[in-house]
């Protein structure tokens, strides 16, 4: 039945709750912070396909350049002349089917003064493009030359491919066109295409890094093509803020709110239940309780009863000696005698009522409702407790009501609760100096009451709600009975039990009951 809550239950009920509610947030903001992942790693993974559909396309497309090339260059230099009627026809074709070529062009390889031969422009080469054009002729050993330009840019083939090229053959490539899909990379997103070495081409869209805590996702792959190995890069920004997911946080935050409020609850009615189950039990098992709860205080007095005891039992010893010297030495001296054996039976007489009162204290109470004056039950518990609070260097102070204040009550059980209150005022005091308790019956108001106060620790503000808990306690050998106890008796006979700190120090216990149920 010993059990011990080092904590108060309104404490761990208040932790529980602060527990909860950060668990609470804590919960709520990893399922954001999950589902924002979540968003995110889908927009990556929707970027990465349409990109890579992208990347696929525009390989394509650009692989279809290689086989233009080819069919022109046959044309260009097959005979010693190239065919410019067929090389018109073709070009037009080309750019009718493929209109991201913007002009064919056929320039002379030469290393001083490159000539423009054949071009689909409406004017003329400029001298700049020319000279690119020859340049880049002049160094391809085989595979294509790419020079880039702003928005396009020109792919250069050597014709024929061999090291006595005559010509170099240029296909002018618009890159919005070879860019050009249907694919939707929302907003804040770029396309760019890039040459290898990273310079830029063309930008499509724009990808600005603004915002908080902006989250890039990229795409960048060389294309497929062999002959133009140019890079196809995508970003796309999207900030938390963008993809919060309202609908979802919300509900999971409510849900588990509601979840932790509901456990919560539950807890404390359990609690409540439990409380309630327990002081039915104690009510049920109240008699044999106290009993033993006053058994259990003579182990506690034992010590104060022993020396109390001692005075009376030295007393009849030094007194039986003196007896029996003068019964020896003058037996004619029979005053002498009676007057030693009269002194004998007083102390007999004084050390049997100190047991009679411990007899009593330790029976059952079987005598109901009686007339109890609270002014002897405080002198008995005086009596009681003085060698023990002596010991324990606490003064007692007795303040009794020069009228006597009645009630009708339990005797036993009266005393019992005085008792339970003097004993946990003296344990408050244990470790302080100048321990003091009082106990005060007055008549006041149409109330009797008898009051015990001490100067000890006092009672902590957030243990106070459980003080009446059965088997509520905070010293590690309590047993948390006694005012659940208290309380109990004082009740059922009619009575209001107070417990609650002193005005300056220590704690004040009132129990008053009115008059008309008393019998003053
Ligand atoms: P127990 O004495 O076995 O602990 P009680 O029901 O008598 O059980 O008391 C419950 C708790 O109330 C005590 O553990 C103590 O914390 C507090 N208490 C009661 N009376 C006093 C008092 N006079 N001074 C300080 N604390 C008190």
């Amino acid at each position: 039945m010993h059990l011990t809550f080092l904590q108060a239950p309104t404490l761990i009920q208040k932790r529980i709750w602060l527990f909860s509610f950060i668990f609470w947030i804590t919960l709520s903001s990893l399922f954001t912070v999950w589902r924002i992942n979540d968003e995110i790693m889908e927009f990556n993974t929707d970027l990465s396909e349409k990109a890579l559909s992208l990347h696929r396309l525009v390989s394509q497309r650009a692989d279809q350049h290689d086989a233009h090339l080819t069919g022109l260059s046959a044309l260009a230099s097959t005979n010693q002349k190239p065919l410019f009627g067929m090389m018109t026809s073709l070009s037009s074709t080309i750019q009718k089917f493929y209109p991201r070529i913007t002009s064919i062009d056929l320039v002379t390889r030469s290393p001083n003064n490159p000539l423009e031969i054949f071009s689909t422009r409406q004017s003329s080469l400029d001298n700049l493009t020319i000279q690119q054009i020859n340049k880049a002729a002049l160094a391809a050993t085989g595979p294509l030359r790419i020079i880039p330009k702003d928005g396009y840019y020109l792919l250069v083939k050597r014709s024929p491919n061999t090291d006595a090229a005559r010509y170099g053959l240029s296909l002018t490539i618009d890159a919005n066109a070879l860019l050009q899909n249907d694919l939707d990379f929302g907003a804040n997103s770029a396309i760019s295409l890039l040459t290898p070495k990273g310079a830029s081409i063309l930008r499509i869209g724009d990808a600005s890094s603004d915002g908080f805590f902006p989250q890039e996702l990229k795409f960048r792959q060389v294309l497929g093509s062999q002959s133009q190995p140019l890079v196809l890069e995508i970003r796309k920004i999207v900030t938390p803020a963008g993809l919060f997911p309202w609908a979802s946080s919300l509900t999971f935050t409510l849900f588990l709110g509601f979840v932790l409020f509901a456990v919560n609850t539950y807890w404390k009615q359990l609690r409540h239940a439990k409380l309630a189950e327990k002081r039915a039990l104690l009510r049920e098992n109240e008699a044999r309780i106290a009993q033993a709860s006053r058994i259990n205080s003579l182990g506690e007095m034992a010590s104060g009863i022993a020396h109390e005891l001692t005075q009376p039992l030295t007393a009849i010893l030094s007194q039986s000696q003196a007896g029996e010297r003068i019964a020896k030495l003058k037996p004619e001296e029979t005053e002498k005698i009676v007057s030693v054996l009269n002194a004998i039976s007083q102390q007999a007489t004084r050390a049997g009522n100190i047991l009679e009162r411990l007899r009593k204290w330790s029976t059952k109470s079987t005598k109901g409702l009686e007339q109890v004056d609270l002014n002897k039950v405080a002198q008995d518990i005086n009596d009681l407790m003085m060698a023990d609070l002596k010991e324990k260097g606490i003064r007692l102070k007795l303040s009794l009501s020069s009228t006597a204040p009645i009630i009708l009550a339990d005797a036993v059980q009266i005393e019992q609760v005085v008792f339970n209150l003097a004993r946990n005022g003296v344990e408050a005091m244990e470790r302080i100096q100048n321990g003091c308790l009082e106990i005060d019956t007055r008549m006041n108001d149409g109330w009797t009451v008898i009051t015990i106060s001490d100067n000890g620790t006092g009672i902590p503000a957030d243990i106070r709600p459980n003080l009446y808990d059965p088997f509520f306690t905070t010293k590690t050998n309590g047993m948390g009975l006694g005012l659940s106890l208290c309380e109990g008796i004082v009740e059922r006979f009619g009575g209001i039990l107070k417990v609650e700190n002193g005005k300056d120090c220590g704690v004040v216990s009132k129990v008053s009951f009115k008059l008309d149920q008393s019998n003053g």
